[in-house]
């Protein structure tokens, strides 16, 4: 049977001990309620002696319902200040949590874990999406990642799981898409945090999806950034710019007085594969 969870002093309580002052130029807004944190460790599954990776630790509320969870976690912080009670957490679950200091976006994940991971995150909101695209956007497939699990900002979580046709569709919806099965798997209430960000927060599930061959995630992705760059226009203007794409659309028998935001996740990555041959 599995040891109990060690006694851990209240969040709150480590906060005030380490003077974890919340940073704004961090993007620093912290969880404390317990349960919501082990509802969010829940979200992929059973974490027990998985690898995972987590960004922005801050003072550790998320890393403990991971480490309750049986997760074997690596960490990646920016703030120095938040590392001595990061370093309690690993005492209290030996073996379990190895934590790196320094910027996430300038690290490689999957050199730093070297085994499949699942990845969660209360991330910053300015780094979120840079990381997102990232993770969604290379050209090795699949990922060395199982599964993002990761806290947005409402109104970005839903442009991330948005359908055709709505105003919310864009860029990040056929690139999460198209990569991925996305779902928003809790909204999260701003006052559970401290300090309480301006907007609602949402976390995003992703699981990588199998990938038909032929695409480039960098054609698409300057497909999709000519079509809904000028969103309000039809595509044979706004994909005028890129050589060969009206062409393609005659090709492929999409209507070229169509808007971006009408086209399905299909009939871009369509679009990217004829203009990748
Ligand atoms: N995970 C904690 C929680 O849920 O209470 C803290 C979340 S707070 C929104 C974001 C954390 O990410 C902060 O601790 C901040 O210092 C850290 N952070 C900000 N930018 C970062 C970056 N580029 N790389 C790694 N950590 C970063």
């Amino acid at each position: 049977m599995a040891d109990p969870a060690p006694d851990l002093p209240p969040l709150r309580e480590v906060i005030a001990r380490h003077g974890l002052s919340a940073s704004k130029a961090l993007g620093q807004n912290f969880l404390f309620d317990e349960q919501l944190l082990d509802r969010i460790a829940a979200i992929p599954g059973d974490l027990q002696d998985r690898a995972v990776l987590e960004i922005g630790p801050g003072p550790g509320g998320l890393t403990r319902a991971l480490l309750r969870a049986g997760a074997r976690v690596t960490a990646i912080e920016m703030d120095s200040r938040c590392l001595p009670a990061l370093a309690e957490l690993g005492e209290a679950y030996p073996g379990q949590l190895r934590v790196m200091q320094g910027d996430a976006l300038k690290m490689n994940h999957a050199e730093l874990m070297g085994e499949p991971f699942a990845v969660l995150s209360n991330l910053p909101y300015n780094v979120g999406t840079a990381l997102f695209v990232r993770w969604l956007g290379g050209e090795a497939w699949p990922p060395e990642w199982t599964s993002l699990t990761l806290m947005f900002q409402q109104e970005v979580a839903q442009r991330i799981v948005a359908s055709p046709g709505s105003s919310a569709y864009g860029r990040l919806a056929v690139l999460a898409q198209w990569r991925g099965a996305a779902k928003l798997a809790m909204k999260v209430h701003r006052s559970a945090f401290t300090p309480p960000p301006k907007v609602m927060s949402a976390i995003v599930h992703v699981t990588p999806a199998d990938m038909p061959g032929g695409v480039s995630a960098r054609v698409l992705e300057r497909v999709t950034e000519a079509a809904f760059g000028q969103r309000r226009k039809m595509l044979r203007q706004s994909l005028k710019g890129m050589p060969g794409a009206v062409d393609a659309l005659d090709t492929l028998g999409i209507d070229p007085q169509r808007r971006a935001e009408t086209l399905s996740v299909d009939e871009f990555v369509s679009l990217a594969r004829a203009l990748s041959c």
